[in-house]
């Protein structure tokens, strides 16, 4: 199973963000995209502006072998713009070739319906395309979060999140690896989240967020030349707090990613032995960075 991440950015794509490591200095700063594969399926997580550096490798891979399969699967989490701007923008969605399956909760394909439906008064609004010009999209199904199910050899299990609007976790079960998806949360109290913790337990890799420090969600610390400003209840989490839970959870690497768009890259690799002082052995963790790729066995 293969892990490529490309989009590892919160909020909004920050192009001012360059990769001093694993990108080999290029540009970075995407939103949400991640992609798990392996042979004959690719799963995507989220279409955020990664998912147009995503569609790239894809038409790459159909112009290097015709007999590439021609279905994606694409689960997503909730339509805060940052995690769908790149299925309305990104070439992909518009190509009759492929044939994108979308899974997601009824809250979103309503919200969804709201914003690409053309009989809906507030489609266009947003975006100039609608679903009828989308004929890339095969088809649009409900997930009720808490549920399970299978997208071919994977199994698929999920997990309503806390956060504004909802949104929803995924753990992908492929053999005997698991990976879980769980970004945009926000831990309900300063500690491990037990929910969250048993979703994730003995997971091979976690990614989840960690788009705060302790001190930036209480307002104590600013994020940039700004004041400091609280985000209690912004849906999101604390490293912290999702290094602890994760530790609870005695998964095998954590990931963290959804970096405020502020945070100078420069910076993570501080925050990440700041957290491995804490997480000692019990763990592998790593801040995660565009264009990385991991290989599980
Ligand atoms: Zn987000
Ligand atoms: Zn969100």
């Amino acid at each position: 199973m293969r892990v490529r991440f490309w989009g590892v950015t919160g909020t909004i794509p920050s192009p001012s963000l360059v990769a001093s490591t694993g990108g080999g200095g290029r540009a970075c700063g995407n939103t949400t995209c991640i992609e798990v594969s392996w042979p004959g399926q690719t799963i995507i997580y989220d279409a955020g502006s990664g998912f147009l550096a995503f569609g790239e490798s894809i038409f790459a891979e159909l112009a290097a072998d015709s007999l590439r399969s021609t279905r994606i699967d694409l689960i997503l989490s909730h339509p805060h713009l940052d995690h769908l701007m790149g299925l309305v923008f990104g070439a992909l969605t518009y190509d009759p070739r492929l044939r994108i399956h979308l899974w997601a909760s009824p809250a979103t394909l309503e919200a969804l319906n709201i914003l690409l439906n053309p009989t809906s008064p507030t489609s266009r609004i947003y975006f100039p395309p609608t679903f009828i010009e989308m004929k890339g999209l095969a088809d649009r199904n409900a997930v009720i979060p808490g549920s399970t199910f299978e997208l071919g050899e994977a199994k698929v299990q999920t997990m309503a999140l806390r956060h504004p609007g909802g949104c929803m976790g995924f753990r992908l079960t492929i053999g005997t690896k698991s990976i879980v998806l769980a970004s945009d949360h926000e831990h309900p109290r300063q500690g491990v989240d037990e929910d969250l913790a048993r979703f994730c337990e003995w997971a091979d890799v976690v990614y989840t967020e960690g788009q705060y420090t302790r001190e930036e969600y209480e307002g104590l610390t600013a994020l940039g030349a700004g004041p400091p400003i609280p985000r209690k209840g912004w849906g999101h989490s604390t490293m912290e707090d999702c290094l602890a839970t994760a530790m609870a959870a005695g998964c095998g690497h954590l990931v963290l990613g959804h970096h405020d768009p502020i945070r100078p890259l420069e910076s993570l690799g501080q925050h990440q032995a700041r957290l491995l002082a804490v997480a000692g052995n019990r763990l592998r963790l790593s801040m995660a960075i565009e264009g990385e790729i991991l290989n599980l066995a």
